[in-house]
């Protein structure tokens, strides 16, 4: 059997995020990443949007996401690799959550809290969206937030920057799958893996994205994350428009500028949880084309060139990341799952967050208790209300 001190199951952005951080602290001893697919042909991270937003109403993941938001900017720079910079194409160019469903009452209270927590947010009826943003067909919202300093990344960069970071720093990357966890006398004690090899640890620390139920019911960890299918399309167009941010709608369009052209779609509320690896051959033109040509009449004409699916861990109790130990399980077990969409933004404050409940006993830079595991088990949620 193979040991290490710190095993991380799973090596997508959360994964690797969180061992790069335990790395630079030089005090986290071996670290060990246990992943199967250095392709990452089905982990979330490379199917993601990339967006990073304040637009949120949970104190927490604006805070999160501001960390991330400041990391990203800088990542090219701190994670560079022998003097190679890591470029993640960081374009702070806005989000906008428009109001079309109704809610403007609960986007009103929460643009007070971002606020208040010093974002730049700017709350915009329907004629100052449309002095803004000409192309936008806004007769049917109510009232839109639009944050300029936020921004978007390319995702698989990212996670190639931590990777790559994370082993000059001397992480090991193990090619290989969880498939089985033991523990003994209330610890966790070592993995099974496929090749037939164990790997034991003093600490574990579970980041399997919508693997994470599975390899938690292992070692009798109850987790409610579940698969939830969401596909995607690239498309471009030779209408004119002026430049966008990332538009989310409560009526669930998201979609944003993406190299010549957009990307984005309509999570697929109506398929059932689990794994879904083709996109709906039918799915773009019926449903995700009319929302977009609503909203932005030029897109009535475009071209689209690809679809794919991805899979969010979607935390089916209250849409939040669960993070920190296994409270009333193994103490030396570790989780960072559920992100329900916000894994990418919030990867850099999730590493520097279970580096510290490792290396330091509690949380120094940003008190995240809110989102541990206890609130699961007490059955009391803490749910975000924005759009998600
Ligand atoms: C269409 C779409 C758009 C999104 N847009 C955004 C966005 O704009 N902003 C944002 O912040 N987030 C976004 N997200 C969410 C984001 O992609 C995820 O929250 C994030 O990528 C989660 O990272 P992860 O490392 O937890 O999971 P993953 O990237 O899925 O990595 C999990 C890893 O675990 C590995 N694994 C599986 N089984 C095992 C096993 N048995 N043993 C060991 N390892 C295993 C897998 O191979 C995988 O590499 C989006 C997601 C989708 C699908």
């Amino acid at each position: 059997m193979k040991r290490a001190d710190i095993v991380v199951i799973g090596g997508g952005i959360v994964g690797s995020a969180i061992a790069y951080f335990l790395a630079r602290s030089g005090r986290a001893g071996k670290i060990a990443v246990v992943e199967p697919d250095p392709s990452y042909a089905f982990a979330a991270t490379p199917a993601a949007n990339g967006g990073i937003r304040q637009l949120f109403s949970l104190p927490e993941n604006i805070e999160m996401a501001r960390f991330g938001l400041d990391f990203f900017a800088d990542f090219h720079r701190e994670m560079a690799v022998d003097g190679q910079p890591a470029d993640i194409g960081f374009r702070r160019r806005g989000y906008l959550f428009l109001s079309d469903d109704g809610d403007h009452a609960t986007m009103e209270a929460n643009h007070r809290l971002q606020a208040a927590m010093g974002a730049r947010v700017d709350l915009l009826d329907r004629a100052a969206l449309k002095a803004r943003l000409p192309s936008l067909n806004v007769e049917d919202v109510a009232l839109a937030v639009h944050s300029p300093d936020d921004a978007w990344i390319n995702p698989h960069a990212a996670l190639m920057g931590f990777r790559d970071k994370a082993r000059a720093l001397g992480v090991a990357y193990v090619q290989d799958r969880v498939v089985d966890w033991r523990k003994d006398g209330g610890l966790a004690r070592d993995v099974a893996l496929a090749s037939g090899s164990a790997l034991a640890a003093e600490t574990f620390v579970l980041a399997a994205g919508a693997w994470s139920a599975e390899i938690g019911r292992m070692i009798g960890l109850e987790l409610p994350v579940e698969p939830m299918c969401r596909e995607s399309h690239f498309f471009v167009t030779r209408s004119e428009i002026e430049p966008l941010p990332f538009l989310k709608a409560e009526t669930h369009l998201a979609f944003g500028p993406e190299g010549q052209g957009y990307a984005g779609g309509l999570p697929d509320w109506d398929q059932p949880p689990g794994f879904h690896l083709e996109p709906q051959p039918t799915r773009f033109e019926e449903l995700v084309w009319p929302k977009l040509a609503h909203r932005v009449p030029a897109l009535d004409s475009l071209k689209l060139q690809r679809s794919w699916v991805g899979h969010y861990a979607r935390n089916s109790f209250d849409l939040n990341v669960i993070l920190g130990p296994w409270q009333g399980g193994a103490e030396n077990v570790f989780m960072a799952c559920g992100y329900s969409g916000h894994g990418i933004m919030h990867a850099p404050a999730s590493g520097r967050a279970i580096a510290e409940l490792i290396l330091e006993g509690g949380y120094r830079s940003l008190d995240l208790g809110a989102f541990g595991y206890g609130r699961i088990a007490q059955g009391r949620p803490y749910r975000e209300r924005g759009i998600v």
